[in-house]
């Protein structure tokens, strides 16, 4: 909308707004000052911001469903985009928007440069609102078939998505790397018609990882941006923004949301991203073009409920992940060395081929407060496969006594699954041979329970 056609009460409107993006911006680069603990807690609800809750110390959870507006002046800017405002649950909410400023704020600590992020329903709907934008037609007039290019060691869901959603029923070439620890591999596969360069790392259930520096690179020397699935590091071990990736997804549904009391995702990107189609908003600012534009036509947005149970367990993230990655630590050791284990997937593994990467990319952010220099730690998720084949990896699976047997990951409380017949098991066996993944693979989620304890029990369930 032309500003000059706007009303006087309007445009009164406008400038209040232009006041309060002010404010927000300067509240945003004194908290990103701050340790990234400090930001975690508070975010951008400060003092000032407390006061204008009736003074409430935590964000406010706000259930109501839309806002309401002083006179029509205020709604028509707000409803223009024109000011900012939260006016309808389905797009916006205060306590998204402070779960929001908090995840850019994170996944953007030591990145110089600006971060936005959009909470969504689920990690899934987060996958599919960092992809879909880069699929609609070339108004440049290029009518060739698009593809993508994603690494084939991914969550199931993803797996999916990609196949069956843009795959089979759009029509999207999807082109598969396999080794994405093989620069050439990713090389080899994009092209003129690439519309993005997607990866998961650590892998979900393979702990596969990639050169997030070197394969953004060479995304950008085509123009095309990079999506990072960083949910299993977490933005406590890493943050691909200040890799060079472009956008970044987390299903805060898993560690970061450890008490496992909600489902939520996110997409958090840097400004000024590369892309081949979209319009300029798009490349400015991806996370507000996905919030104010395909999230609203969509519908994937958080509930106020799930983004406070998020905004509250990441207050102690760094903490966790540290303590769920030192108990893992412990228990892929122990695996390493267990008879009836065949092999052991953990990036920590210092044999392990993802190892060297994983040294580079996965520290414990802000650890040389607590242990006096930067420590690596390798995260909370490990697979292995059982000797004996898929019947041996059942019957240990059913004599776990502590811990869970579900599709889930990232808690508090340790978790196993057999991708198999769970999270991987709708890509059938073409899919799982892909993104290899055998039938005697267990999947371990460690959470915060006494290492001795998680390693008893899986002693007592290996007992053959
Ligand atoms: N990305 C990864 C790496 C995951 O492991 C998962 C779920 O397990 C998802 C995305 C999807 O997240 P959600 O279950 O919140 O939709």
């Amino acid at each position: 909308m032309n500003e000059t056609d706007l009303s006087e009460g309007v445009k009164a409107y406008v400038e209040k707004g232009r006041a309060m993006v002010g404010a927000a911006a300067h509240a945003r680069s004194k908290m990103r000052a701050c340790k990234f603990d400090t930001i975690a807690v508070h975010g951008l609800y400060g003092l000032e911001a407390a006061l204008m809750h009736q003074g409430s110390t935590i964000e406010p959870l706000y259930l109501s469903v839309s806002q309401h507006f002083e006179c029509a002046d205020h709604m028509e800017a707000a409803l223009a985009y024109l000011m900012p405002s939260w006016t309808y649950g389905r797009i916006a909410n205060p306590t998204q928007t402070y779960l929001e400023e908090t995840l850019a704020m994170i996944e953007g600590y030591a990145f110089d440069g600006e971060v936005s992020a959009c909470a969504t329903s689920s990690g899934m709907s987060a996958v599919f609102m960092a992809t879909y934008p880069f699929l609609e037609p070339d108004s440049n007039g290029n009518s060739a078939r698009p593809n993508i290019v994603a690494g084939a060691k991914c969550y199931g869901g993803t797996f999916m998505l990609f196949s069956e959603r843009y795959q089979r029923a759009r029509g999207v070439e999807l082109r598969w790397v396999q080794n994405m620890l093989d620069l050439g591999e990713w090389e080899s596969q994009i092209d003129g018609n690439t519309r993005f360069v997607f990866g998961e790392t650590p892998s979900n259930p393979a702990l596969a990882m990639f050169d997030i520096e070197a394969l953004a690179e060479l995304a950008h020397e085509h123009d095309v941006p990079l999506v990072v699935d960083s949910t299993i590091a977490t933005p406590a071990l890493m943050r691909p923004l200040a890799h060079g990736a472009d956008i970044v997804v987390q299903s805060l549904t898993k560690a970061m949301t450890s008490s496992g009391f909600g489902v939520g995702g996110a997409v958090i990107a840097r400004h000024d991203i590369p892309s081949r189609v979209g319009p300029e908003g798009l490349r400015e600012n991806f996370a507000l073009h996905v919030k104010l534009l395909p999230l609203r036509d969509f519908g994937p947005g958080i509930s106020p409920f799930n983004a406070m149970m998020t905004l509250n367990d990441m207050r102690t993230l760094r903490t966790k992940v540290d303590l769920m990655s030192r108990n893992a630590t412990v228990v892929a050791q122990y695996l390493t060395e267990h008879p009836a284990v065949e092999g052991v997937h953990y990036p920590g593994l210092p044999d392990a081929p993802e190892h060297a990467l994983a040294c580079k990319y996965m520290w414990l952010v802000d650890s040389e407060h607590d242990y006096g220099e930067p420590v690596n730690r390798f995260g909370h998720l490990l697979s292995f496969t059982v000797k004996r084949g898929p019947e041996a990896a059942r019957a240990m699976f059913d004599r776990l006594q502590m811990i869970s047997r579900a599709t889930d990951l990232g808690r508090i409380k340790s978790v196993a699954t057999i991708p198999m017949i769970s999270t991987h098991q709708q890509q059938g066996e073409v899919g799982r041979e892909l993104a290899e993944i055998p039938s005697n693979l267990v999947r371990l989620s460690i959470g915060g329970e006494h290492p001795a304890d998680i390693v008893e029990d899986l002693a007592q369930a290996l007992q053959m």
